[in-house]
């Protein structure tokens, strides 16, 4: 058991090798494989990363297990008091959680700060609990026979997260988790665990909670892949790539597991020749270099619509805007785009861009330069006319690169938009309530924006991606969650 938390251990000191948190305990790992955790913005050690296999996801599971009934019979109403509690703490600690965010991932103080603010929204909404558990019933229908639907939780649910929202997502998944009565095992993104420890740090602090019903096991694949066959895992939430979704979805609905797995992006935003520019430079700009574009929400494709001359001054006012971006530290009050995750990622973004370019595409913002001190820097990059086919049109790069294209009208732009494999979001700037209308009823994608960047619905709304970006039915959030974390049975019965 560690006895200095992660915030009060200075950065200078050596790093912490992270623990697993299982029963309201901080437990050593049962491997002795590891990976360094290192801050984006500066190369700094921030700890080193257990990589967990099987026996340290059994403990954790049987842990959640174990609390399992006595937290299943736990009244709704105290449970509620439980995620009141928690929003308190979180709400407390919210400055602290973003640094650790700014740290670990790179993102700027200012949007980490918005992050945690998410995920406390996620728990907000749970605290309705025992509204949203409510049944349903129908009397008389036969003589003497009345009909109750009840929902009972499912049991042992693990969260599966990414990098990029290190706080908010496990938070999406947590508190509507235990709030309907299941037990939980976080396994964070290898790339950045620290806010999750952070987060069962004061977790372990909550009376309210009790050892075992919240749990977290650090590592990557093998983990996953333990969770994934673990017959006490009833339910699996996951959040990150398509690839790693589909995976993800097919292993553990063949383990008989109820699974949402929310995947990858292509984000389409649509200018209109009568857009307002106060509204689409500052939209277009934030949502496709905000946070380095690592968000499964940023748009990373502009479709400029009408004559050639309207299209060149979209381009124009984007590209303006977007080369007055500094890139840098996210812990700099002067930076707008951070650094990426790694810098395996900015090489390999750099080798897209320079592929697009090698088939004909005009780099008229080129972002390209040294990396920074920590080697993940990348600056805004803005490509014209990518060919048809070209990657930066068509796969996720999951970075600060826009490509632009170029259409006549409204159709154009949406049919341009529906070809695309993914579904999270669309996003449209324009004047005209009727062009929205049109866009609205017209885009397949589940997230839509109308004069907005990022179109992420608050936790009271379902994160409601379509097609290639979602495997499963229901997605994080909203009443979805509580349709996911529940089991309905129905109960016919006859008193004469
Ligand atoms: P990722 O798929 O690499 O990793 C996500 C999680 O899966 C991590 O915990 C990782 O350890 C695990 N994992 C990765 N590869 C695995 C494998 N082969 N087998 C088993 N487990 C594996 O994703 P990432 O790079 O951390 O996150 C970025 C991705 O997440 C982007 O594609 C982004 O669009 C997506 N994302 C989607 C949403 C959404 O709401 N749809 C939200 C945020 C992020």
């Amino acid at each position: 058991m560690s006895d200095t938390t992660l915030a009060e251990r200075p950065s200078s000191t050596m790093p912490p090798a992270l623990e697993n948190y299982v029963g309201g305990a901080w437990c050593p790992p049962a491997v002795p494989e590891a990976i360094e955790d290192r801050n984006p913005a500066t190369g700094e050690l921030i700890g080193r990363v257990p990589l967990c296999g099987a026996a340290d996801v059994d403990a954790a599971v049987s842990a959640a297990r174990a609390a399992w009934p006595a937290w299943r019979a736990t009244s709704p109403l105290v449970r509620a008091r439980a995620l009141f509690r928690l929003r308190e703490v979180l709400d407390e600690h919210r400055e602290e959680l973003a640094w650790l965010v700014t740290r670990d991932m790179g993102k700027t103080f200012v949007d980490a700060f918005a992050e945690v603010g998410r995920g406390i929204e996620s728990v907000e909404a749970a605290t309705a609990i025992a509204h949203l558990l409510k049944g349903e019933n129908l009397e008389g229908v036969a003589r003497g026979v009345d009909v109750e639907l009840v929902r009972q939780p499912v049991g042992v649910v693990a969260a599966i997260t990414p990098f990029n929202f290190p706080a908010m997502i496990p938070l999406w998944f947590l508190p509507f988790a235990i709030g309907a009565g299941n037990t939980f095992v976080l396994k964070p993104s290898e790339q950045d665990p620290v806010t999750s420890q952070r987060l069962m740090e004061l977790i372990g602090g909550i009376d309210e909670i009790p050892a075992g019903v919240v749990n977290l096991v650090h590592g990557a694949h093998d983990a996953v892949d333990a969770l994934l066959d673990h017959p006490g895992v009833n339910a699996i939430s996951f959040v990150g790539s398509a690839a790693t979704a589909r995976y993800i979805y097919q292993r553990a609905a063949e383990n008989g597991k109820r699974v949402q797995a929310l995947g990858g992006a292509k984000n389409s935003m649509v200018i209109m020749p009568d857009a307002d520019p106060q509204l689409f430079v500052g939209g277009v700009v934030g949502s496709a270099f905000g946070a380095a574009g690592q968000r499964c929400l940023a748009g990373s494709v502009a479709v400029l619509v009408g004559t050639e001359a309207e299209q060149d001054a979209t381009r124009d006012a984007i590209v303006a805007a977007a080369s007055k971006l500094r890139t840098g530290d996210g812990a700099d009050p002067a930076t707008d785009v951070c650094p990426l995750i790694s810098p395996a990622n900015r090489e390999r973004l750099e080798r897209e861009i320079e592929q697009a370019r090698v088939e004909g595409a005009h780099i008229v913002l080129d972002g390209r330069r040294a990396g920074g001190p920590g080697g993940a820097e990348l600056g805004p990059t803005v490509i014209d006319r990518p060919s048809e086919h070209s990657r930066v049109l068509r796969e996720e790069l999951f970075g600060p690169v826009l490509g632009l294209v170029r259409v006549p009208d409204l159709e154009s732009a949406i049919d341009w938009t529906n070809q695309s494999r993914y579904g999270n979001s669309a996003i449209l700037f324009t004047s005209s309530a009727r062009a929205a209308r049109e866009f609205r009823y017209g885009i397949e994608a589940g997230m839509i924006g109308v004069n907005i960047g990022v179109a992420a619905p608050i936790a009271w709304f379902p994160l409601a991606g379509w097609k290639g970006s979602i495997d499963g039915d229901l997605h994080a959030n909203g009443r979805d969650a509580i349709e996911f974390y529940t089991r309905k049975k129905v109960v016919t019965e006859r008193w004469n």
